[in-house]
């Protein structure tokens, strides 16, 4: 596994971009979209996933809506591998398991096919986001990737904000890895 050199670390977190009171005030808002669009960054990062997953024997990518549907996506198709989007209630077609999480104020949701992992025992499935905050959504997916059947095998985040402890709490349950600690 080819590890991030401290240079490169620097590069990817100077290519994301703060937002201050986005969405609503004193929220400092990480806009990835800046990294999307450097070719360099977006590369550097997948070469480094990639390298990171690649003998892993994994067999699904399941990417939390909306900003890991864009590096779970980029990063199957690297890896050769399957697809498998979680979403906000209401958006998936076909019948769905349904997870709630409390958030700072009220409760939220988030969905999975049920049929999302089948004719693989088992399977071995990476969790993938932009970002774990309080790590409530993580958690709720987890459970999901759980309840559909899958193994989840590690939960990967481009940025964690320790300081709010989601990464802390949702070691207890799976593997973590993030690339940029903020
Ligand atoms: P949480 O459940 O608190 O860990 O929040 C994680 C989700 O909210 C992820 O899908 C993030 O994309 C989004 N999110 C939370 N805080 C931020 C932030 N400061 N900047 C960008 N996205 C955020």
């Amino acid at each position: 596994m080819q590890e991030l050199d401290e240079k490169s670390r620097q590069y990817l977190l100077n290519s994301i971009r703060d937002i201050n009171d986005f969405p609503k005030p004193k929220v400092v808002f990480k806009d990835i979209t800046t990294l999307l669009n450097n070719k360099v960054a977006f590369n550097m990062l997948l070469d480094h996933l990639s390298s990171r997953y690649n003998n892993k024997n994994i067999d699904f990518i399941a990417g939390i809506e909306s900003r890991g549907f864009i590096f779970g996506g980029a990063l199957c198709a690297r890896l050769g591998i399957g697809f498998i989007p979680i979403r906000k209630p209401g958006k998936l077609p076909y019948m769905t398991i349904s997870q709630k999480y409390s958030l700072e104020y009220g409760v939220d949701e988030i969905e999975i096919h049920v049929d999302a992992f089948s004719g693989i025992d088992k399977a071995r499935v990476l969790l993938i986001d932009d970002l774990i905050a309080t790590g409530g959504t993580a958690k709720a997916s987890v459970d999901l990737i759980k309840q559909a059947g899958g193994n989840c095998i590690e939960a990967c985040f481009l940025i964690d904000l320790i300081n709010l402890g989601g990464s802390r709490d949702l070691k207890k349950i799976v593997n973590v890895y993030s690339v940029l600690e903020v």
